[in-house]
């Protein structure tokens, strides 16, 4: 942890060290490494998070990592400090309409000659390693937050809780509610799903199988995403009305109506962490840049979590910013010229817009219509799960590794290899036990 003065030059500062911004820093800090004239970055982040210590539960917050995240998370070493007994990669995903019947599309890594679809891990661990992958490679971590920015034509002054700063290029790494993307005027499209997403661990009468499971029960979405010591993650989105009654709702009465809109697939279900709620909306900003400045993950867009997809999305802006900026530094030129930026803004936003479409129909047509389209999208289900060809194209999506990626996205990390292991928790056996956990 260190602290600027004034007088102090950064080239890049990264406003949030969360997992896209921190990812960011890392790849920016690098990739300029070992060059005759490496770049000064410096993430800002209000509090830096500890990793768990060893045998601590696993946190409620997690997210389905794809390939193209792991690539891009490995070129930095965050892959091998995230991906230990607390990360589980998942084998299959199985997807189901309450309409449809036993009828499921169900893909399968190894159809597709993959070891797994990706990886679920806990947000906290993503966020550590970065950090930690940045650190390891010379960054600077500062504790603070964002108070303003001032823009001249050369650079950009950043006044915060640990002091001033000025910097070439400022990256806004800080979320949905972007202080960056406030200050510097770029305006956004917001709108509320109306929905809730409730996020608890509970642990299920029969094993997760290494599957992702994900039902539209007739409203809304429920995912099982599989941990790492033998209980699952639900990510449960549904109408802010519903979500509130579940909320509150005993646990007992919680588990018996998650049993059942999970159509059973575990068996009995019981919570082992309190329950979170997430308010659900999606966010598009018109400009991802504007003079020395860029936005990257959440401050950018915000999408629904029904695919699993927003720090995919980010980390892909993280890997095509520092992509873009990297080639450009190498070259002697300024990283904050406004041309370099433009490319990473039209390479990032067409893919994203496509993203953010395809995830609003899945929404529309599966979560939550009764019309003709969501009739059809119904039996699509059932269509795609019948040909090879089209689930191979899924399945790339799935990985993340379709559309323009940056470079890397593209190199294959070592997915087979199992790292040694920083914190793990006790494996946990796929019974239910005895309830334990406080409720909120
Ligand atoms: C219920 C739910 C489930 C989800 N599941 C998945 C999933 O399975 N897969 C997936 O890919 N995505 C998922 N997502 C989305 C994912 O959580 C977000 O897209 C991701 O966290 C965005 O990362 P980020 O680094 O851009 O922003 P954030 O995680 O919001 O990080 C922003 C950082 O900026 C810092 N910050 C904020 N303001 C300031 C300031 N003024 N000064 C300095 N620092 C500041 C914050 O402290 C924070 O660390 C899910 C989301 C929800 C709600």
């Amino acid at each position: 942890m260190s602290t600027a003065t004034r007088e102090e030059r950064l080239d890049v500062l990264v406003v949030g060290g969360g997992p896209v911004g921190g990812c960011a820093a890392a790849l920016l800090q690098c990739a300029m490494r070992s060059s005759a004239r490496p770049l000064s970055v410096a993430v800002l982040e209000p509090a830096r998070l500890a990793a768990p210590a060893a045998g601590e539960p696993l946190d409620a917050r997690v997210s389905a990592l794809s390939r193209a995240s792991e690539r891009i998370l490995a070129s930095v070493g965050a892959w091998d400090r995230l991906n230990g007994h607390r990360a589980q990669p998942y084998e299959r995903m199985r997807i189901w309409h309450e309409a449809a019947g036993a009828g499921a599309l169900v893909f399968d890594a190894a159809d597709a000659g993959e070891p797994n679809l990706g990886t679920i891990a806990e947000n906290r661990m993503v966020q550590v390693a970065v950090i930690d992958a940045f650190e390891a490679a010379g960054g600077r971590m500062i504790e603070g937050e964002l108070v303003g920015l001032r823009v001249q034509d050369e650079l950009v002054e950043a006044q915060t809780t640990a002091g001033g700063f000025r910097a070439r290029l400022v990256v806004g790494a800080d979320g949905a509610r972007s202080a960056v993307r406030g200050a510097v005027g770029l305006t956004a499209e917001s709108s509320s799903y109306r929905q809730t997403a409730i996020v608890a661990n509970v642990s299920t009468e029969r094993p997760h199988e290494r599957t992702a499971w994900q039902r539209f029960p007739g409203a809304g979405t429920l995912a099982l995403l599989p941990l790492a010591d033998g209980s699952s993650s639900i990510v449960w989105s549904c109408d802010a009305q519903s979500a509130a009654k579940r909320l509150a709702a005993s646990a007992a009465e919680f588990e018996r109506e998650l049993q059942r809109e999970s159509d059973d697939a575990l068996g009995a279900l019981r919570l082992i962490t309190d329950r979170a709620s997430f308010p659900l909306s999606r966010m598009a900003a018109h400009r991802y840049t504007a003079h020395r400045c860029a936005l990257i993950g959440d401050a950018a867009h915000v999408v629904h979590p029904l695919a699993g997809q927003g720090v995919n999305l980010g980390l892909l802006d993280a890997a095509s910013l520092a992509e873009v900026v990297t080639a450009a530094a190498l070259q002697g030129e300024d990283p904050g010229a406004q041309r370099i930026l433009r490319r990473y803004e039209r390479w990032r936003k067409s893919e994203t817009l496509l993203m953010a479409a395809a995830i609003d129909a899945f929404d529309r047509f599966l979560a939550h219509g009764s019309g003709p389209l969501s009739r059809l999208a119904r039996r699509g289900l059932a269509w795609v799960n019948r040909s090879e060809e089209i689930k191979r194209i899924f399945i790339a999506r799935a990985l993340g590794l379709s559309g323009e990626l940056p470079l890397a996205a593209r190199v294959p990390s070592r997915t087979a290899r199992v790292p040694p292991q920083t914190a793990s928790v006790p494996p946990r056996t796929a019974s239910v036990p005895p309830r334990t956990a406080r409720v909120s």
